[in-house]
């Protein structure tokens, strides 16, 4: 029988480890294997390359070490809540050593008079420095403690069983010292000399065990080039083969659909934005390559009527269209406002969402199978399967970051061919992260409103001036003007947070006193049928007030609203607050964003308080969302496979990201299949890499 790979070898079988340990690690970190332990990475280090005189230490140093003379160990305390506190001093000073909880074995081991080196992070206790619960080690043991030594996280499961950071340190160490251990290079060796990489092997004995800060460092550079190397790689080649595959169906024509809808029906001047993304979309249909597009735009500047024309191109070619939207309430005005600018055309559109009875979908159905009904606006009630079309030519959906990597497969499975995909998202994605998230997408940008629009004026408030605010939302209101208030829903506190609305409703309304005022109240629990109701009166101006939960976050269209203010604003994201934000400043007038916020706020809640009030531009918001929280929060990122990086950090690493992309792009350029000879243990790693992985990058 073969024998697997040494790096292959179960976990079990390290000196040291046995069955035992052997399941805590898999368990609690997923080690299965040798080189799953090698990729166990420690989160810092800490120097001991130096003995610190105690007379230079103070409570800024991060964790030091000092070498001194142990005496006046005393225990004080009641029992159960024993404190145990030494003196240790060499020719320069003392310091006190203490620990709270003393574990029954410490005292008895202590010998007065003894050399030990004590490591810990120095604090200041009236006004002597001071060690709690230092490591302690006798000076005989002293050539093992030396250097920079790995920290690792584990788990509390782990620590009782030996396995703390200093127990996996000797695994670490038995491992590495291996001489059956060969960590083959991977990377092309282009790409090493280029970018003066440290070797595989080197990189990773250095990563876990460096003698010198520079060699971790270069250790933790090679490793993170690698780790975003491959990722690129992948991207890369799937965007190659995508754009080679001319399987797309061809939309060759400009038809009488869509000339007409232009010259006659078109409320509006397209702005040149719009206009250059609908030439990239007709250019990239008409190919006869396969569409696989993302159009960013920032709210509010027009992306459903470039969706609608690309729609009516497909029509036009003998296709049918769908446009799929994350909410029923956006499905129904997405199919109000689209029914509308088709008044009067020879174009067939239906609305499908779950709320559709089996009765009404019955004709919807059929209309869709025999090819009489064009285009088909809905929910993910699209993607079941007893939707059939006759012949899907193209796939919108709208505000992409709502729906699953798996629902978006569905639909391309719709048609013999696979249809075109025109992914439309408000959330402005960083360049880095779309790099990375949709790097197989071809990308469109409007990146330009609508003109005439006012500025919308974002105000931070404070709950205590509540009054005032009611009052000038009066006025707005009675100037003709319409109001949203918003009140955060955060799903594990449903119940809670409805509360919340109900009494935020009964306040409001006592400032809106009816007679003079008609309010409608929003939220998720609402019946499809009431909540339809609750938009129509306030789209059509009967109320003027909205109450809502963050339901209308996604695409509602009142272009009379002008103010938006939101309750409790330090609860919402970034990107919510600037899709809450974008509801407002649709129309001719001035319009308002007030943010009401309590006294107490956290540094994170405050600096997204002071961006929102800073920019409208949904770019610059993104980029401090992603810093500020990472990209693991950010929609998209869980089923990409971004969140199993270990070292690089898309937030902080975009020229990273940028230089392995380059990297990879010009080693597919000299070597597209991987077959140069130099290039060989790369494609050897690489497909191991591709099948590990779930296969992300093709639908996103
Ligand atoms: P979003 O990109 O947020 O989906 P919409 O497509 O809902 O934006 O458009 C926002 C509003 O702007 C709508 O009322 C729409 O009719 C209007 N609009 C779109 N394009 C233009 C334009 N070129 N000129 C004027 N108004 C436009
Ligand atoms: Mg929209």
């Amino acid at each position: 029988m073969l024998r697997p790979p040494f790096i292959e070898t179960p976990i079990e079988f390290l000196k040291g480890v046995g069955p035992a340990k052997a399941e805590l690690l898999r368990a609690e970190l997923g080690i299965f294997t040798f080189g799953d332990l090698l990729h166990h990475f420690p989160f810092r280090h800490v120097d001991r390359t130096k003995v610190w005189p105690i007379k230079e230490l103070d409570d800024n140093l991060p964790y030091i070490q000092v070498k001194g003379v142990l005496s006046e160990l005393k225990k004080e305390g009641k029992k159960g809540q024993e404190r145990l506190s030494a003196k240790l001093s060499d020719s320069t000073g003392y310091i006190e050593l203490v620990w709270f909880k003393v574990p029954g074995w410490l005292m008895d081991s202590l010998k007065p008079g003894g050399q030990y080196i004590a490591f810990g992070k120095p604090s200041l206790f009236r006004n002597i420095i001071t060690l709690s619960h230092p490591e302690l080690t006798t000076t005989e043991n002293e050539v093992a403690e030396t250097g920079l030594q790995p920290v690792y996280h584990t788990t509390e499961k782990m620590k009782a069983r030996g396995l703390d950071s200093r127990g996996l340190t000797k695994h670490l160490r038995m491992l590495l010292a291996n001489p059956e251990l060969k960590l083959d290079e991977n990377l092309p060796p282009n790409s090493i000399s280029r970018n003066k990489l440290m070797n595989r092997h080197e990189a990773f004995r250095n990563i876990h065990f460096p003698q010198k800060i520079e060699a971790l460092q270069q250790a933790t550079d090679r490793l993170k080039f690698e780790e975003l190397f491959f990722m690129q790689l992948k991207i890369v080649q799937l965007k190659n083969r995508n754009s080679r595959a001319a399987t797309g169906v061809s939309f060759e024509k400009i038809g009488p659909q869509f000339n007409h809808f232009y010259e006659t029906q078109l409320p509006f001047t397209l702005t040149e934005a719009q206009k250059r993304v609908l030439k990239e979309i007709r250019t990239n249909m008409r190919g006869g390559k396969h569409m696989n597009r993302l159009l960013q735009g920032d709210v509010g500047s027009g992306k459903t009527v470039v969706a609608l024309m690309s729609m009516l191109m497909a029509v036009d070619n003998g296709y049918q269209a769908c446009l799929m939207a994350p909410t029923e309430v956006l499905a129904q005005q997405h199919f109000k406002s689209i029914s509308k600018m088709l008044e009067g055309m020879d174009v067939k559109v239906d609305l499908l969402t779950g709320s559709v009875t089996q009765k009404e979908r019955r004709p919807i159905l059929e209309a869709l199978a025999d090819g009489s009904l064009h285009i088909l606006i809905g929910t993910h009630a699209l993607i079941e399967d007893v939707v059939q079309f006759q012949n899907l030519g193209l796939v919108v959906i709208d505000e992409q970051h709502r729906f699953g990597v798996q629902q978006r497969y569905k639909l391309w499975t719709k048609n013999t061919q696979p249809p075109h995909i025109l992914v439309m998202t408000a959330t402005p994605i960083p360049r880095t992260l779309a790099m990375t998230l949709y790097g197989d997408l071809e990308v469109s940008v409007i990146d330009e409103l609508p003109a005439g629009r006012i500025p919308i004026k974002t105000l931070h408030r404070y709950d205590r001036g509540m009054m005032v605010l009611f009052d000038f939302v009066k006025e707005q209101v009675r100037q003709g003007r319409q109001a949203y208030f918003v009140y955060p829903l955060i799903e594990e506190s449903e119940k809670l947070d409805l509360q919340n609305l109900a009494e935020g409703f009964e306040l409001v309304q006592h400032h809106f006193p009816e007679g003079e005022f008609k309010l409608v109240m929003v939220h998720g629990r609402l019946k499809p049928k009431e909540k339809e109701q609750a938009m129509q009166s306030f789209a059509s101006n009967q109320s003027q007030v909205m109450v809502a939960t963050t339901v209308i976050e996604v695409g509602v269209d009142v272009p009379n609203a002008t103010v938006m203010v939101i309750m409790s604003a330090e609860r919402f994201g970034l990107s919510q607050l600037h899709q809450l934000r974008g509801r407002v400043g649709r129309g001719g007038e001035q319009s308002y964003c007030i943010l009401v916020t309590g006294d107490k706020m956290g540094n994170e809640s405050r600096k997204r308080i002071k961006t929102m009030t800073e920019t409208t531009d949904g770019f610059k918001i993104a980029e401090t969302d992603l810093q500020l929280r990472g990209p693991g929060d950010i929609e998209g990122t869980r089923q990409s496979g971004l969140l199993n990086l270990k070292l690089a950090n898309l937030a902080l690493d975009g020229q990273w990201i940028e230089l392995t992309r380059n990297e990879a792009l010009q080693l597919l350029e000299i070597d597209p299949s991987l077959q140069k000879p130099e290039n060989f243990a790369t494609a050897n790693f690489f497909e191991k890499y591709r099948t590990q992985k779930g296969d992300w990058g093709r639908v996103s």
